[in-house]
């Protein structure tokens, strides 16, 4: 941050009703914050492009009340790369979500940016940008030029149905603009308008509203169509084709490597599985799975390709569901997760090491077995054992270890 920078702080309201957007597809389903986008949750994708925004001290997010716990498991291993300070519940309006939020904010940030919890697709400049016109002008809204021609369209007794509207006029757009968001205050300002505001009874769509009616400079700071809102399902669509577009021919490399201790078999019960494969020892796996680490690190692999975390966030070991779980049915599960997220498997290559047996009359098993749940031919998977020499854990024959490298494109 520039030594000339004003501490500025991000409000994310995502506490909407999200009625247009629980029509039709998405009816029963997540609700709009959580419901995914190319694989990741519309809200944790606008956090992630607030994040990206070097002058954003910290974000304080606001969800309707009945969300707090989902936001917060969401967020859970997130808070500190996005910088979030505190997750809190929103009001029955926007202005009061934007008030709670707020109220969370320290007394010494200078500038607060208001964004949309469903504008995912901001371009982190806008930030930059707005706080520098709010901490010059007081109040910055970006917003872009309406291209549509506009209608003014009156229905009788105002009912808004179609089949009773009445085209009166065209409205002259040279001077029209659409307000997105972030829209940036001088905190101070903003938290006596909105008490103001409150007092007074008085509802407003936008912040920005509350600066104009009390007769205060607003800086327009030119937006971009792509910054969209995501209110009904077909927003959705949309915003799903610009981030398939942005990332097309996209490729990416993951790393994964995992360890289990070797315990035997006869007394414990447990097998030895590598990549799906039941090796015959006196000495079985020890594992809340499986314990089949070379899938484990196949897995943490294709993850890690497409920064989706790791084994541990996907299938926590704490979840009973895990138990015993077929690796394999695991891997599958995680290829899917690389789909959503707009990605397919290109290549795995993972090395196993074990002391013994030797491994090598079943390596092509194993390769089809990882193929399999892939969805890759297996002339691109490729399975390597190796020993360790009697050194260390894996040499002295305590340990199963495996290290595996993934690639995966935007097709
Ligand atoms: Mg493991």
């Amino acid at each position: 941050m520039g030594k000339n920078r004003a501490i500025a702080w991000a409000v994310v309201v995502a506490a909407g009703e999200g009625v247009r957007f629980r029509r039709g597809p998405f009816a029963g389903g997540p609700r709009k914050p959580f419901a995914p986008l190319a694989g990741r949750p519309i809200l944790l994708r606008t956090l992630e492009a607030v994040a990206a925004c070097p002058d954003i001290e910290r974000v304080v997010v606001v969800v309707a009340a009945d969300d707090v716990p989902a936001a917060e498991s969401l967020l859970a291993f997130d808070r500190e790369r996005l910088r979030i300070a505190s997750v809190v519940p929103g009001g029955a309006r926007r202005q009061d979500s934007v008030a709670a939020g707020l109220a969370r904010v320290p007394e010494d940030v200078e500038i607060v940016a208001v964004h949309d919890g469903a504008r995912p697709l901001v371009n982190p400049e806008l930030f930059t940008k707005s706080i520098e016109d709010a901490a010059r002008c007081g109040a910055a809204v970006v917003a872009v030029p309406v291209v549509e021609t506009l209608k003014r369209i009156d229905t009788p007794k105002g009912t808004g149905e179609r089949a009773d509207a009445l085209l009166v006029e065209t409205v002259d757009r040279s001077r029209l603009w659409a307000a997105q968001t972030p829209q940036t205050f001088r905190a101070s300002d903003l938290r006596r308008l909105l008490a103001e505001a409150q007092r007074e009874g008085v509802h407003v769509t936008d912040d920005a509203s509350l600066f104009e009616r009390a007769g205060l400079t607003v800086e327009p700071v030119p937006g971009e169509r792509r910054n969209l809102k995501i209110t009904a399902p077909e927003d959705l669509e949309m915003a799903e084709a610009l981030i398939r577009a942005a990332s097309r021919g996209d490729v990416r490399v993951g790393t994964g490597n995992d360890i289990h201790r070797l315990v035997p078999a006869a007394e414990t019960g447990r097998k030895l599985v590598i990549c799906g494969v039941e090796i015959e020892s006196d000495l079985g796996a020890e594992g809340h799975s499986d314990a089949d680490a070379a899938c484990h690190a196949v897995i943490d692999a294709l993850l890690g390709a497409c920064a989706l975390g790791d084994i541990g966030r996907l299938f926590p070991d704490t979840d009973p569901a895990f138990k015993d779980a077929d690796s394999i049915k695991l891997l599958e599960d995680a290829t899917a997760k690389v789909r959503d997220a707009g990605f397919e498997p290109q290549s795995v290559d993972v090395t196993v090491l074990l002391e013994k047996p030797k491994l090598a009359p079943r390596v092509d098993e194993m390769r089809r077995n990882l193929a399999r749940a892939t969805g890759l031919a297996q002339a691109a998977v490729s399975v390597k054992a190796k020993t360790s020499e009697g050194l260390g854990p894996v040499g002295e024959g305590k340990a199963v270890e495996a290290h595996a490298v993934a690639v995966v494109s935007a097709p």
